[in-house]
């Protein structure tokens, strides 16, 4: 079974990590990427968009999955499940060394995923200790003077990736 694992990094001035607002596995927090057909290619026009809290049933057998669809193009149905408990922040540390973080882990029956969008509410805290609630990160840098650390904060040129995990 192959599973993908999104992989964010972003670079950190001052800031010591960075994380969806109830952590990786806010069961509110919603993740949104396009799909591409495994099987015509096709690729999704619009993001879709998958909740933790969010499930729906499967087509067939028991069980559920965060998105049950069909393939606009060649009508191959697919599915979207979200696998928690594999998530970590985005550290000081990782983001100096080029590295990405793990955020969720994702098991896709007949799509794969392309690019993911930084949407929804992240948190982050500054080196000094100051915490940031509320960040959007879906348009531009986000930059902050830490009054507590008398530094800017800045989190910038935000990357995602998704990892085949076997
Ligand atoms: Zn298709």
């Amino acid at each position: 079974m192959v599973n993908h694992m999104l992989m964010i990094t972003a670079d950190f001035d001052n800031i010591a990590s960075l994380q969806p607002q109830g952590g990786c596995d806010d069961p509110d927090f919603s993740y949104f990427f396009k799909i591409k057909c495994g099987r015509c290619g096709e690729v999704s026009q619009k993001e879709t968009c998958v909740t933790l809290n969010d499930t729906v049933p499967l087509l067939q057998g028991k069980g559920t999955a965060h998105l049950v669809q069909k393939c606009k193009f060649c009508g191959r149905d697919g599915t979207v499940t979200m696998i928690p408990g594999k998530g970590k922040p985005l550290t000081q540390e990782l983001s100096e060394g080029g590295k990405y973080a793990p955020l969720m882990l994702f098991d896709f029956r007949g799509y794969e995923p392309e690019g993911f969008v930084f949407s929804g509410a992240w948190t982050a805290e500054s080196i000094a200790g100051t915490k940031y609630e509320d960040i959007d990160l879906s348009g531009e840098d986000f930059n902050e003077y830490d009054e507590k650390g008398e530094c800017p904060v800045m989190i910038s040129n935000l990357r995602s990736k998704f990892e085949v995990v076997k």
